[in-house]
């Protein structure tokens, strides 16, 4: 079975309505089996972790990715985004304007998917993702190698990678903007182990840079308020970074609640923006 879904999902992969089909693909397929790898397979989560499992973990010089989290070398220490604010900035009239670019690279059918994505934060938020005039702070969406994004504004242009026929999909495409709204991922969350346990004997490991350990550290975040969701689509699957098939992390005090499986935003994903930007 997950062969054969493999399979559609690499035909999907180069069609031009990849994110539509998807999640209509997705839906048919739910079986209503709690621990159904099959589900994990179409999660957001799944998709990046894919897109980015052969991207070499330096961009650059300057620049790391953990997951699909990029950071600059020699900050780890004092995130700059703590210290310079990095959240964007609000209007008078309560609106939080977005600039972003994109680039050319993309079909017609991928930008409208980006846009999609774009456009879904208009409807429950205030956050408005404008094209870009002149503003000097700003998202450059672009095909690079792998899903990735910065967490929060970093001043100047910022990429947001998408990398064509791997992440061009609208939970992929929400996910990356929540990082450069500021969030990171769910089950870094200073409360996680009240919700989720870490099998780190699972994790793929490693002494160099190929050690996967990195992506289930805890951060001091701030929770604003609002529930561990299960459902967020910053929220991990069961299976993530495994190196032999068994389970990352489950879910306590039931394992066999679905965790890290959502194909798009949340209820608790919308309403964090709005507590962050918007009161
Ligand atoms: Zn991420």
């Amino acid at each position: 079975m997950l062969l054969s879904l493999a399979l559609v999902l690499q035909l999907l992969d180069f069609s031009p309505v990849q994110s539509y089909s998807l999640k209509a693909f997705h839906k048919e397929s739910s079986v209503e089996t709690d621990n159904s790898t099959e589900q994990d397979y179409f999660s957001v989560s799944a998709i990046i972790e894919r897109a980015n499992k052969n991207v070499d973990q330096t961009l650059d010089e300057s620049t790391v990715l953990f997951g699909d989290i990029a950071e600059y070398t020699g900050f780890q220490n004092a995130d700059p985004c703590i210290s310079r604010g990095c959240k964007w900035s609000k209007h008078k009239k309560g609106k939080v304007y977005v600039p972003y670019s994109i680039s050319n690279q993309y079909s017609i059918r991928e930008k409208q998917i980006i846009q999609g994505a774009l456009y879904s934060f208009a409807n429950t938020t205030c956050i408005r993702f404008i094209p870009r005039y002149r503003q000097q702070d700003y998202l450059h969406i672009k095909s690079e190698s792998g899903c990735y994004s910065f967490v929060g504004r970093r001043g100047g242009e910022q990429v947001v990678s998408l990398q064509r026929f791997g992440c061009v999909y609208h939970g992929v495409v929400q996910h990356e903007l929540l990082h450069a709204l500021g969030f990171k991922h769910e089950q870094t969350r200073s409360d996680r182990d009240v919700h989720v346990r870490i099998l780190y004997q699972n994790i793929i490991h490693g002494s160099t840079k190929l050690g996967m350990e990195h992506n289930f550290q805890k951060f001091q975040t701030n929770n604003l308020g609002t529930p561990y969701d299960y459902n967020s689509i910053m929220h991990y699957g069961r299976y993530a970074f495994s190196k032999n098939t068994e389970p990352t992390i489950i879910p306590i005090p039931n394992n066999n609640v679905a965790i890290g499986r959502a194909t798009e935003m949340s209820r608790v994903d919308f309403q964090r923006v709005n507590k962050l930007y918007c009161g």
